[in-house]
């Protein structure tokens, strides 16, 4: 499975799922938004996530299941058993690290060398394990990683990688599409991979990493107006086992969860269960439809303040928002609607997601071998 067409899939409600499978990491980015390190134990429950997974069915589940963390080799046994159990009903899965094995000495010698660069090198095998058990293995690189790991080591490893037939992927983040950084690195990538290598550019955002597959649209100078949030998506499995409707990282990870966000637990839901709610729930048809923003405005006391974000989260208590919602987004109606709005957001494939969600100027990179386009600077990107 190649990066685009996991890209595609992300405006669909319930297309995908995030699995957060540790807030463990033995790195420590200065921009980690999940607070990861390797003193921060925090994780769902092994055998719930399993049987969670294994209540997928070939009629019944996710097209696409992203295992993420923290860091999700630090489990490698789990995260291949639960990509083996997914795969088995249908679904396909991707693996998204930040390269830990990879960095020198780190990385055993491989059979035929044992210097530090140039000579080929293996992957732990547990972690190879993982790898060759997953449809699309994805690596973050950005200015804070490199400094955790280089970025010799990862495009090492990433060759790696390719040799096992399993298709890979970057995840690139920088401050926008004119940062002479991100030029540097798309660059370089291009030169190590030729172009076969596609890449997912980011600007550097207060989320966590699950959220570099999409970010909430903004709202502009009116506030009210029709501002839709896709990442409302795909279910999101956070480190105490809890199902949120969304990968905002502070959703996440706040307790209580908010009521409208909140699809279950896995120790008590199966997948058709918190499919089912995050299918058919107005005030989340209303979030991929039109917005917080909107929402609040049309049927509550108005926008609210604080960011965007804040102001989804503060509608979880509000009936008059959550009765406005039913009014215009239940039964068939809303279903309509809220398919109408994906078709939407997917018009333009995964380019346009990225357009709209991503680092605009970067968007031809998500997709290998598009042709030369020119960049905001008038270079050339690809
Ligand atoms: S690799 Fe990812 S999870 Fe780990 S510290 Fe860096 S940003 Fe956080
Ligand atoms: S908190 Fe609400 S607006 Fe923000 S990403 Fe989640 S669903 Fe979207």
């Amino acid at each position: 499975m190649e990066l685009a067409e996991l890209v595609a899939r992300r405006p669909f409600p319930a297309a995908g799922l995030l699995l957060g499978l540790t807030r463990r990491c033995p790195l420590s980015c200065a921009h980690c938004s999940t607070g990861s390190g390797l003193s921060t134990r925090q994780e769902p429950d092994g055998r719930q996530l399993e049987r969670f997974v294994g209540s997928f069915t070939a009629e019944n589940r996710p097209d696409v299941v992203m295992l993420t963390g923290g860091e999700p080799l630090l489990l490698p046994a789990l995260a291949e058993r639960l990509s083996t159990l997914a795969r088995s009903a249908g679904s396909r899965t991707a693996l998204l690290s930040g390269m830990f094995f990879a960095r020198s000495g780190a990385l055993p010698a491989g059979r035929s060398g044992t210097a530090r660069f140039g000579r080929r090198r293996s992957i732990p095998p547990a972690i190879l394990r993982a790898i060759r058990s997953v449809d699309h293995f994805s690596a973050s690189l950005d200015v804070h990683h490199e400094r955790e790991v280089s970025r010799a080591d990862v495009f090492r490893a990433l060759h790696l990688v390719r040799e096992e037939g399993v298709a890979v992927s970057l995840h690139l983040t920088g401050t926008g599409g004119s940062d002479p950084y991100l030029a540097d690195l798309t660059r370089a990538v291009e030169e190590e991979f030729g172009g076969q290598v596609p890449c997912l550019v980011n600007e550097v955002r207060p989320f966590g990493r699950a959220a570099s597959w999409a970010r909430a649209t903004r709202t502009g100078p009116d506030p009210a107006a029709a501002s839709p949030c896709s990442m409302a998506a795909w279910p999101v499995v956070a480190f105490d086992g809890r199902v949120l409707a969304c990968c905002n990282q502070d959703t996440v990870d706040r307790r209580p969860a908010p009521a409208h966000l909140d699809l279950g637990h896995i120790a008590e839901d199966d997948w058709a269960t918190v499919r089912r709610r995050a299918l058919e729930s107005p005030m989340l048809r209303m979030l991929r439809t039109v917005g917080p923003a909107h929402l609040a405005a049309r049927f509550g006391s108005g926008p609210r303040p604080g960011s965007y974000c804040d102001g989804c989260r503060a509608l979880g208590g509000d009936e008059a928002v959550a009765a406005g919602a039913r009014s215009v987004a239940g039964g068939a109606a809303g279903a309509l609607l809220d398919l109408t709005a994906a078709m939407r957001g997917s018009r333009e494939g995964a380019q346009g997601v990225v357009r709209r969600h991503g680092c605009a100027e970067y968007a031809p990179l998500v997709v290998t071998g598009e042709p030369a386009r020119p960049g905001t600077d008038g270079r050339d990107i690809r």
